[in-house]
């Protein structure tokens, strides 16, 4: 055996045989940036775009620095400095999990391999090892023998294909020809459910009406009894329902929709079933709350975020169903890619699955976490976010500065600062949102922002087990703060106008 010869010029940067002690150092070398960077930052450095524009604007691409320690350097300021830190326990604002260490082991092998999950001739194990987490997780919402389905990007994406599924299953199933079916098909949805159901029957080509959003009870999941007199409307008009979407854990809310009386609703009406648990998909592995999914087993299609609430990194998401011979309308043939005579031949392939061609292993994240710590363990991790969240409110309703809206089935709490009475309800509005944006740019913390009947609130998404109640107490302090402060400037101003006038 001869030793490869070192390799130079551009050919120096290819990873390969040749090359493999630079890829150690340069790999090495980021990840000890990144390690000084985590262990001092804060969840957020409060940079606004006005300020870190011109910095990367002034970079020129086509002037390389030709070396990865001065590349290095040049991302600390344009980037890892004032990036936004989802670890840290004081980031409490949107679906953005710390992620777990075998994730980040997994992510850094599947790059560097760089299989393409399309066909087997450019995956071989990643494949098979995609169609085993594909069952692992079909079997853990019960769907079946039948069942199959394929990681996506996201939860969006997973919804996207779930629809056209429901489409293409809806149009055959009609009488009308396509172009006629296409524009009365119908969508069913909770109000609180996510706007990719909007934006994927919009993608879709369905009528811009398509999507019919259904009342929510108090604690913000769909009511069955509404659900049910919109689909007996719905088949009174004339107008097919492809689908009902149910949603496991809102993205506001943290509520579940009522699964086993939506199922019911849904089989006496002969209605598709999808349930976007992109979400509370993280109960399918807690110990102790896993009943709160009970009903998803009855789904025709599942979406799961891993990337929102099994601590994967981005992407990492599943779209699963109940029969597999659905995910047919996602195939199409092609003489260089995936001939019908291999499907014929039994070859395996994912391509034929999927809406994406080229598509990165992100399974073995999550077969990596798996195998080095285990479903128990990812399911603790979230049961304490959970329990947090139920703190969290606790210490909301308990604090006369504040107003929560609902308790949440998962770890979000949406609540706003109350302002003195009399206070100008505009001005109690201006003033949550004055506080989030100045609790950011203090660098503090971060939390997220909604509306809740018109009304401006703010947002815990909990995410992270490190996040203590007393980080939670700090932060409502501050924004209490900023709030407060905001009014008093508002009142003072006011003062010196009538002072004037
Ligand atoms: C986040 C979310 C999605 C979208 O998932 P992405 O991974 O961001 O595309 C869909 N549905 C719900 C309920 C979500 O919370």
């Amino acid at each position: 055996m001869t030793m490869p010869a070192p390799a130079t010029g551009a050919r120096s940067h290819l990873f390969n045989d040749r090359t493999l002690p630079a890829y150690r150092a340069a790999v090495a070398a980021g990840v000890d940036r990144v390690t000084r960077r985590v262990a001092t930052a804060g969840p957020f450095s409060g940079i606004t775009p006005d300020r870190l524009g011109p910095e990367i604007a002034a970079v020129d691409l086509d002037r390389p620095l030709g070396e990865t320690g001065a590349a290095l350097d040049e991302l600390e300021q344009v980037y890892l400095r004032d990036a936004v830190y989802f670890h840290h326990p004081r980031y409490l604002a949107h679906l953005n999990c710390p992620v777990v260490i075998p994730a980040l082991l997994g992510e850094a092998v599947l790059s560097a391999v760089n299989s393409s999950l399309d066909t087997w001739d450019q995956s071989a194990g990643g494949t098979l090892i995609e169609r085993r987490l594909i069952d692992w997780t079909a079997d853990r919402i019960g769907l079946g023998p039948d069942a199959d389905g394929v990681f996506t990007s996201g939860g969006s994406q997973s919804n996207f294909q779930a629809l056209l599924l429901a489409r293409e299953q809806a149009l055959a199933a009609t009488a009308l020809p396509r172009h006629q079916a296409l524009p009365r098909l119908r969508v069913l949805t909770s109000r609180a459910g996510h706007f990719s159901v909007q934006k994927s029957a919009k993608m879709l080509g369905l009528a811009p009406d398509a999507v019919i959003a259904v009342e929510t009870d108090r604690g913000r999941r769909m009511r069955p009894a509404v659900l049910a007199r919109e689909l007996e409307r719905c088949r009174r008009a004339g107008l097919p329902v492809m689908a009902v979407v149910a949603t496991a854990g809102t993205t506001d809310f943290g509520s579940i929709d009522p699964l086993p009386e939506i199922a019911d609703a849904c089989a006496r009406a002969g209605a598709r079933l999808h349930v976007d648990a992109a979400y509370g998909c993280g109960l399918l592995v807690s110990r102790t709350r896993r009943h709160l999914l009970a009903g998803i087993e009855r789904a025709d299609s599942v979406t799961v975020d891993f990337h929102k609430s099994f601590f994967q990194p981005v992407s990492s998401s599943a779209l699963l169903v109940r029969d597999r011979t659905v995910l047919r309308h996602a195939t199409h043939h092609a003489d260089y890619l995936n001939p019908a005579r291999a499907a014929e031949q039994r070859i395996p392939n994912q391509v034929d699955k999927s809406v994406q061609t080229t598509r990165r292993f992100d399974a073995l994240k999550l077969w990596l976490t798996l195998r080095v710590m285990g479903a128990d363990a990812v399911g603790e991790l979230f049961d304490q976010v959970v329990d947090r969240a139920a703190e969290a409110y606790a210490l909301l309703a308990a604090d006369p500065r504040f107003e929560v809206v609902t308790r949440s089935q998962l770890s979000t709490v949406v609540f706003r600062h109350l302002p003195p009475a009399g206070t100008d309800p505009a001005d109690a509005d201006e003033a949550n949102l004055h506080a989030r944006r100045a609790l950011a740019a203090s660098g503090e913390g971060v939390v997220a922002g909604t509306k809740v009947d018109g009304r401006h609130h703010l947002k815990f998404t909990l995410l992270n087990p490190e996040t203590t109640t007393a980080d939670i107490a700090h932060v409502l302090d501050l924004v209490a703060g900023h709030a407060e402060q905001y009014l008093s400037d508002q009142a003072a101003a006011a003062g010196l106008c009538r002072a004037a006038g």
